[in-house]
């Protein structure tokens, strides 16, 4: 099999260490492909997509044309969102989240037409909206979508932090998570009328990625796209997930505000060659 992968930032602020090393490991996997994931309206900046180029540019990366931007793409994943609502598997739900934490439940009896959903990715005028929201958010009726995969196995092979050629069950954490009081996933978010778990799913497919190679703080997040990739008919593709930057004492580095643009680092004077020696686990 031909290897495919993809390195996909999202522009919400300037590359740091840990994207160089996203970046190392993704172009080093194998023929890979860049994806702007900029579906955030609210976080995403056109300054930061420009840096995301620059950045990669400096640090001797190539990638093919054309680069898969997904805020030119609503409608794609928008009509994935729809076809769910249309299949009875997904339901608007307008509870906040303060009211979902004092244990207020949604109700998946709410409908919401497909027609009615798609209508708010285009304007008046019939151009793209590019700045669609929802009055609610859409959720995926978990044990519902569960159900409807009968008895067939969901699991994916992941290859990443030192295992090869193992294969995890996606079913048993989905399960739980249906059993529990946590809400249903969220596939289409209020803010911008879709959500990165169909955006995600939807790309891989279209790009045909065979390999998704992407940082250990997203492994949580598989078992829900080998579902979405189940209900919508994509192929599974195999995981890589990879070991994150962390500081000395464990802790991520993003999270404690301690990265350093990869700009700030060139301005600094540090080469290319240095920067990714860098950025290692
Ligand atoms: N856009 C995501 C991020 O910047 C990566 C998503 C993925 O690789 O699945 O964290």
């Amino acid at each position: 099999m031909t290897r495919r992968t993809r390195f996909a930032p999202s522009p919400t602020g300037r590359l740091h260490l840990g994207h160089a090393l996203a970046a190392k490991e993704a172009f080093g996997f194998g023929p890979c492909l860049l994806r702007i994931e900029d579906i955030d309206h609210t976080r995403c900046k056109p300054d930061y997509t420009r840096g995301i180029y620059r950045d990669l540019d400096w640090l001797g990366l190539d990638w093919p044309l054309p680069v898969r931007v997904q805020s030119r793409h609503y409608l794609d994943y928008a009509n994935s969102v729809a076809h769910l609502l249309e299949k009875g598997l997904a339901y608007p739900c307008a509870l906040t989240r303060s009211e979902l934490k004092a244990g207020a439940r949604s109700k998946p009896e709410n409908t919401l037409s497909p027609e009615s959903y798609l209508g708010i990715f285009t304007n008046a005028d019939g151009m793209p909206n590019t700045k669609p929201s929802l009055p609610y958010a859409i959720r995926l009726n978990l044990s519902l979508a569960l159900r409807s995969m009968g008895g067939s196995s969901l699991t994916f092979e992941e290859t990443g932090h030192n295992i090869t050629g193992k294969f995890f069950d996606a079913r048993a954490p989905l399960e739980d998570w249906a059993a529990s009081e946590r809400p249903d996933p969220i596939i289409a978010r209020k803010d911008i009328g879709v959500s990165y778990h169909m955006a995600v799913t939807y790309d891989d497919n279209l790009q045909g990625i065979t390999h998704v190679v992407r940082g250990m703080d997203l492994f949580e997040e598989t078992p829900l796209h080998v579902l979405i990739q189940h209900l919508m008919g994509w192929p599974t593709p195999i995981y890589h997930h990879h070991a994150l930057l962390t500081r000395e004492d464990g802790e991520k580095l993003s999270k404690r505000g301690l990265d350093t643009s990869l700009e700030t680092l060139r301005e600094n004077g540090l080469t290319a060659a240095q920067v990714l020696a860098m950025a290692a686990p």
